[in-house]
């Protein structure tokens, strides 16, 4: 039997400090990492809490995660940490408002010294090649800071280009993931035919975690590319109308109605949408071969293992609705009201 490098390295039990458990895509790393059975720290920052996050920390502690505290701005701290319980791998999952607070978690690491591998938070696209408008470029200029942080402190490194996330891609929604696809309309961005790369949230665990003790990873951008999961959003629209077995309004919302609501500055939603103008209408996350020597994508890395397919993460979108997909109210209900979502800080930008 052929083990691969990554299952060859989790038996080497590893320390994974994950920070940003409790985020929408920090949680499904740390489940992720929790199933591969590496030892799994998860920091946590003080402040309010909901009930979501809460559930995520009993959740996350229930499957063994242990629980440590501080910020990511506090180097002392930091380099505490990481020293006393030996962490060996950092995963940073941190939002959109603090992303250049890693840059002092980057200097404990270097202080430390014996960290083997440490992910920013990125989980996006390949933000050294893509330009979105304003104000999503301000925060992959913060991004692209702490590459240059990180190389420069000679930090070995994995950046993960994981592309979108599986759901339907509203242009105003950072976790769209969190809403079923819609009920009342298509909002179809310009012709509707550039395609883009949808990955399910715990595939987006798996492969990350997959990559982080794998010496072909090591100083890489490891793009998510599977071939069965690109689509446009006619072709999504499509997808979601066999599911629901029947057809709906599309509406187009031109390449100017997205540059205005990126112009009007609301955030997050605004940050949204100028990403949603980069993939589906500039084609940002297809425009470019992976072929740069710091390039690799993770199906060539992984061939043995699949994703799940994007059919198969709109069935769960369908089991999320239940039985009232049936009932005519559904049809004139719009698709926040059909599921209900818990409110969340507005902090994070999503890829
Ligand atoms: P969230 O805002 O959902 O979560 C951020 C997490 O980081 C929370 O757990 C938060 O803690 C924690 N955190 C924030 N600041 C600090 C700090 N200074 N010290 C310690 N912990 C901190 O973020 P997202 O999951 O939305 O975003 C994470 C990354 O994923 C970003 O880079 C984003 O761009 C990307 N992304 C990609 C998407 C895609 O479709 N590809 C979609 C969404 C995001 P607390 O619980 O206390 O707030």
């Amino acid at each position: 039997m052929t083990v691969s490098p990554s299952l060859a390295s989790a038996a080497k039990s590893s320390r994974v400090l994950v920070i940003g458990a409790t985020g929408f895509i920090g949680k499904f790393v740390a489940e992720a990492s929790l199933d591969s059975g590496l030892p799994t720290y998860v920091l946590l920052r003080p402040g309010p809490s909901r009930p979501s996050k809460s559930d995520t920390i009993k959740s996350l502690k229930d499957k063994g995660a242990i629980i440590l505290h501080g910020v990511i701005s506090d180097k002392p701290l930091m380099e505490k940490l990481l020293r006393e319980h030996e962490i060996e791998i950092v995963i940073s999952a941190v939002g959109g408002a603090t992303i250049l607070d890693q840059i002092t978690l980057v200097d404990a690491i270097s202080a430390v010294g014996t960290i083997k591998r440490f992910l920013p938070s990125e989980f996006g696209h390949d933000v050294d090649r893509t330009d979105p408008v304003e104000p999503g470029l301000t925060m992959y200029l913060e991004k692209r800071k702490v590459r240059r942080w990180i190389e420069k402190c000679g930090v070995p490194y994995t950046y993960i280009c994981c592309n979108s996330i599986a759901s339907w891609p509203y242009h105003d929604n950072k976790h769209p993931s969190e809403v079923v696809p819609p009920l009342d309309q298509f909002q179809i961005y310009g012709d509707g035919t550039v395609k883009a790369y949808f990955v399910d949230g715990p595939d987006i665990g798996k492969f990350t975690m997959m990559t982080v003790d794998d010496i072909r990873s090591l100083n890489k951008n490891v793009h998510f590319r599977p071939p069965s999961n690109l689509y446009d959003i006619n072709g999504l629209a499509s997808l979601w109308e066999k599911k629901i077995g029947r057809t709906l309004p599309r509406v187009t919302i031109t390449e100017n109605d997205l540059l205005t609501a990126a112009a009007e500055n609301r955030i997050p939603e605004s940050i949204v949408a100028s990403f949603t103008h980069d993939i589906f209408i500039k084609g940002c996350q297809t425009n470019f071969p992976i072929e740069g020597p710091n390039d690799i994508d993770v199906a060539t890395l992984y061939p043995e293992e699949s994703f799940r397919t994007l059919d198969e993460c709109f069935n769960d979108f369908l089991v999320k609705l239940g039985g009232k997909l049936h009932t005519d109210k559904i049809a004139t209900m719009n698709t926040a009201a059909a599921v209900e979502v818990e409110p969340r800080a507005i902090t994070a930008t999503c890829a």
